[in-house]
């Protein structure tokens, strides 16, 4: 019996009988002999609730501080389940970030794991103990500051963890019973997948599946980490996330579907350049007062410009929460750059179809977008991959567009209906 990693979610530990009843699971593991670590996410939506304390004393909190402020999240309660732990008579400890090792570049917010060295760790573990972990947090190489992972974060602690500590496998546990065809909080007729490759899961992760994180897929491919996906509310085998699909015992053979499923995302905004000259250099100019914020951009696009103003608009998608540096960052350099306004729009949603299978199949961008028109649904942007096709929409057709796809790909399941067993869904 090997070294396993688990991960339990915020809607896992949202309360003192999910900590215990957490805590019940992990005793489970170590009995079954494995060696094991556990990162943990802040309880509920406790994160969010901080997140609105700082808005309510700074407009845009960000930074040093606000890393300081989220990462006690996570404290409470690695310190509540190691003491449940302890309360079932077996050791456990826990561990911050930094204690576990994870180091990080010093961007606030968002930081990058750049090197993990679980010395701790492994003595605890040797010792017998099971560690805990605090996902989500690190410690900044350069600054020795302490840094968030950025929403999310825990998946990458975890995948991080199990890379760093060669575990047989990361386990993910959640509020659902695996990787589904799509967002079973709006799809009630979801399927949950067996297998799916690390490719398609990357895709739909990075388009708006919040069960993982992309940049802990990104991770476990990297190193080669099989996930597997599952419900801590559940007995039920969920989903394994790998390059191959996982041989384990019983399990029957799966094959690569056509297509992996349909994401949405309403994390978004657009924000559309007017009247900007039609000439080399300016997309440039835009797009690097941007990337000189450390603002991730998504989709693009640019206008034909009218011959008569040699105008054209430029729109481009970035994360809601960078909204207001992007635009402050923008009219500073209006004059600069000669355009002639900025338009914020929030209300937006995404929706992307995702699978391998779209390389050679022909007309799935056809039914694709004859499955939105069919529902009313009008397209704004478009942005394709070799394995996705992404549409933006009106933040009010999300659902509706995605059940439509989902029912036009033939993905809908004729049996139970998706179950979610916890979470605010926040
Ligand atoms: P945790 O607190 O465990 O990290 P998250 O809220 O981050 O949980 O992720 C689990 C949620 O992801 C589910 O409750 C579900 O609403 C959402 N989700 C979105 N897309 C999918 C999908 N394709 N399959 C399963 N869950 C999905
Ligand atoms: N608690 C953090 C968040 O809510 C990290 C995580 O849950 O993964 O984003
Ligand atoms: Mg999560």
């Amino acid at each position: 019996m090997g070294l396993v990693v688990q991960k339990y979610g915020g809607s896992s530990v949202a309360d003192a009988e999910g900590i215990k009843r957490v805590a019940k699971r992990i005793v489970d593991a170590k009995k079954n002999g494995h060696q094991v670590v556990v990162v943990v996410s802040a309880m509920g939506d406790t994160t969010d609730e901080l997140i609105d304390l700082a808005e309510q004393v700074s407009p845009i909190p960000a930074g040093r501080e606000f890393d300081m402020l989220l990462t006690a999240g996570e404290r409470i309660s690695m310190a509540l389940l190691a003491m449940a732990i302890k309360n079932l008579g077996h050791e456990a400890q826990s561990f911050t970030g930094s204690q576990a090792g994870v180091i990080t570049d010093s961007v606030h917010n968002k930081a990058r794991i750049i090197d993990v060295t679980p010395g701790r760790i492994r003595t605890a573990l040797d010792e017998g103990n099971i560690a805990i972990v605090a996902g989500f947090q690190g410690v900044s190489a350069d600054s020795k500051d302490i840094t968030t992972l950025g929403r999310g974060g825990s998946d990458t602690t975890a995948v991080a963890l199990a890379a760093a500590l060669d575990a047989e496998v990361c386990e993910i546990y959640t509020d659902v019973d695996g990787v589904f065809t799509a967002d079973p909080r709006v799809v009630k007729k979801a399927r949950k997948i067996d297998w799916i490759s690390f490719e398609d899961m990357l895709e739909l992760a990075s388009s708006g599946s919040k069960v993982l994180l992309h940049r802990c897929v990104e991770y476990a491919r990297r190193y080669n980490i099989p996930i597997h996906v599952r419900s801590s509310f559940s007995g039920l085998r969920g989903t394994w996330v790998s390059n191959e699909p996982h041989a384990e015992q019983g399990a029957r053979k799966v094959e690569q579907a056509i297509i992996s499923g349909v994401a949405h995302d309403t994390s978004e905004a657009k924000i559309t350049v007017v009247g900007v000259p039609d000439k080399p250099g300016e997309a440039a100019a835009i797009f690097r007062t941007i990337a000189d914020n450390e603002i991730n951009i998504d989709m693009v696009v640019q206008n034909v410009s009218a011959a008569s103003t040699g105008l054209t608009d430029i729109s481009f998608t970035l994360p809601k929460t960078e909204g207001r540096k992007a635009i402050d960052a923008l009219e500073k350099t209006k004059s600069a750059i000669g355009f002639e306004s900025l338009r914020y729009d929030d209300q937006i949603a995404k929706i992307s179809l995702v699978g391998a299978g779209m390389k050679t199949n022909p007309g799935v961008t056809a039914s694709f977008f004859e499955a939105l028109s069919d529902a009313g649904v009008n397209i704004e942007l478009i942005s394709t991959s070799e394995i996705r096709i992404s549409v933006v929409t009106r933040a009010d057709d999300v659902k509706e567009a995605v059940r439509a796809v989902h029912t036009a790909f033939g993905l809908d399941s004729d049996s139970d209906e998706a179950v979610v067993y916890g979470g605010t869904g926040r």
